[in-house]
């Protein structure tokens, strides 16, 4: 190959990966350039716009302040059928939840998980940095768990039953009430037009057993 013709593909492959980076990086780009044309600074420079936390406890004490602002709740999280423990942050005020993350009192959302007893005080304690208590209890909820708060505002969120209207895979459903979904479930028929279908009141026997 002639020096001139790899000289022009190692430009045009440099132009390529500038021109991509730009794209994949370009919500990262306009960020910055809104920060700096704009002063729009995040309010703290490492947690960025999160909300303030609703505790913090002194690392060398271990003494605890609570965070006026908000209230925890300890909950189960139905974003998928593990069903975890989970503690909600409230804020007291408009009682919007402001985070989900784990339960450290449950067993499926922290190894070890802590003794009923603990009291909560003490939880908070051992969730934190005091004594590198917080890499024993570290208490963590997935990233489905963390986007379950989604269910209560997210504008796109599913409020009634969604029925199969086209054929299977099109994406057409039609909102149908609980009524017409219990009783579908319930009495089977042609659901979807294509073919009768038995359910639980054809299949419900209570005489045989599944495994004599
Ligand atoms: S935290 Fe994650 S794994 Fe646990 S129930 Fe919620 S979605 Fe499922």
């Amino acid at each position: 190959m002639s020096s001139s013709r790899r000289n022009f593909i190692k430009k045009a492959t440099a132009v390529g990966a500038a021109t991509a980076f730009g794209f994949g990086y370009s919500h990262t780009a306009n960020q910055m350039l809104k920060n700096v044309l704009l002063d729009d600074r995040p309010a703290d420079p490492i947690s960025g716009n999160a909300p303030k936390p609703e505790f913090s406890v002194d690392l060398k004490t271990g003494k605890l302040r609570l965070n006026p602002d908000q209230t925890v709740a300890y909950t189960m999280c139905m974003g998928c059928s593990t069903i975890c423990g989970v503690r909600v942050r409230i804020d007291k005020k408009t009682q919007k939840v402001l985070r989900v993350t784990g339960n450290p009192y449950h067993v499926l959302s922290s190894e070890p998980f802590l003794p009923y007893e603990t009291s909560v005080r003490d939880s908070f304690q051992a969730l934190s940095r005091y004594q590198e208590k917080g890499l024993r209890s570290r208490s963590t909820a997935c990233g489905r768990g963390n986007a379950v708060l989604d269910k209560l505002t997210n504008p796109d969120r599913v409020k009634v039953p969604l029925k199969r209207v086209g054929p299977r895979g099109s994406g057409m459903w039609a909102p149908i009430s609980f009524e017409q979904l219990v009783e579908e479930v319930v009495e089977g028929g042609n659901l979807f037009s294509d073919g009768q279908f038995d359910v639980l009141r054809a299949i419900r026997d209570l005489k045989i057993t599944l495994d004599p």
